[in-house]
């Protein structure tokens, strides 16, 4: 079985590969162009974020089983022309939960004491920068998720329990379940009710068309002057416009981003200029030990898809039910 490489996989994972007799192609670069002609022959996708698979490259792949992501997010997807050709989407919800969460956490600590500035101040020998600009404490202020899944609620779990925060969130979406789960420890509020509320905001919805722009110039104004915003979803769901006029005007007073509108950020963006933010390069799940576990995780669905095993996570269920695996789920090629 063929397995086409956009960007190339972790070493762990394409060992397991290559135990289980797969032979993998490593395209050049993740372009289309340069994509395109190499889908045709692959029977499963591994796919990082470095390329969307869009319809037409869908509609080349005369092969394709499965197309697996390493991470979360399928917003790089076209899942709906997946399932018209009854290839299975696989996602990788959960396994880069902590060390999200942990990149947040850091973004919190670090805009809350100032580290980068304090940093600087002291290179250039600027000592006294200590009783300016004091930092401030996390612990008893109130964090606000904007999404309350895998990784909203680990993140809120250790601001209750590490520092004695009062955590806010907003979800439609959960079951009561889930709701009756944590009621002990978060308050289900309204969007516009947290946002004026939290001292920390933290997005952790998937990018969707009903989340795009979900924190625009209103929402912003909602907030309070001395709160910060975490931005580790996707860059489309905060108006990254909007948040730049307000950080500019120090109507908040900071923002810690890991994703963007366009990425790489281009080397003229305002947010490059501004000394109220944190920005990274899309690093959140990008840990030592998590690359090893997204790629070893996306490897054992494409496996399990060739074994005639439902995969893990598998986004278009629907496909489930169409001819090429309804009989005993046995892959036929
Ligand atoms: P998840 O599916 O477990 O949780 C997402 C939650 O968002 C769900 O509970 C859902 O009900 C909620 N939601 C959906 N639409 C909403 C809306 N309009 N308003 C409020 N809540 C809404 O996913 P997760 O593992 O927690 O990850 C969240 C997102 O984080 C992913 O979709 C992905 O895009 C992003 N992510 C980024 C990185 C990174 O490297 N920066 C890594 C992992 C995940």
């Amino acid at each position: 079985m063929n397995i086409l490489l956009p960007q190339p996989i972790e070493p762990e994972a394409v060992e397991l590969l290559e135990q289980n007799s797969c032979k993998l192609v490593s395209c050049p670069d993740p372009k289309p162009e340069t994509v395109l002609p190499l889908i045709k022959n692959a029977h499963g996708l591994i796919l990082r974020t470095g390329i969307t698979m869009t319809r037409e490259l869908i509609e080349a792949a005369n092969n394709l089983l499965v197309i697996s992501r390493t991470g979360g997010g399928l917003d790089n997807v076209d899942v709906s022309a997946a399932s018209d050709h009854g290839i299975i989407v696989t996602s990788n919800l959960g396994v880069n939960t902590i060390s999200v969460v942990e990149h947040v956490l850091s973004m919190m600590l670090s805009l809350s004491k100032r580290l980068t500035t304090m940093d600087q101040a002291v290179r250039g020998s600027n000592f006294g920068i200590r009783y300016q600009n004091l930092p401030r404490d996390i612990s008893g202020k109130t964090i606000g998720l904007l999404g309350f899944g895998r990784i909203g609620r680990e993140l809120g779990k250790i601001c209750r329990h590490a520092f004695d925060m009062r955590v806010i969130a907003y979800d439609p979406y959960l079951t009561d379940d889930s709701k009756t789960e944590t009621a002990s420890w978060v308050e289900m509020l309204e969007m516009q009710e947290l946002l004026s509320e939290a001292d920390f905001i933290s997005i952790h919805v998937p990018l969707t068309d009903q989340t795009r722009n979900l924190i625009d110039k209103e929402e912003l104004s909602l907030m309070k002057s001395d709160a910060i915003l975490i931005n580790a979803s996707r860059g489309g769901v905060v108006n990254e416009t909007a948040l730049v006029k307000v950080l500019e005007n120090n109507k908040i007073s900071g923002a810690g981003l890991d994703v963007f509108d366009e990425e790489p950020v281009p080397d003229d963006h305002p947010l490059l200029k501004l000394d109220n933010v944190i920005l990274t390069p899309h690093s959140a799940a990008l840990t030592r030990e998590c690359v090893v576990r997204m790629a070893t995780e996306a490897a054992t669905c494409v496996l399990d898809v060739f074994a005639g095993r439902e995969p893990k996570n598998v986004a278009n269920r629907d496909v489930l039910e169409t001819g090429r695996w309804k009989q005993d789920q046995t892959v036929t090629v």
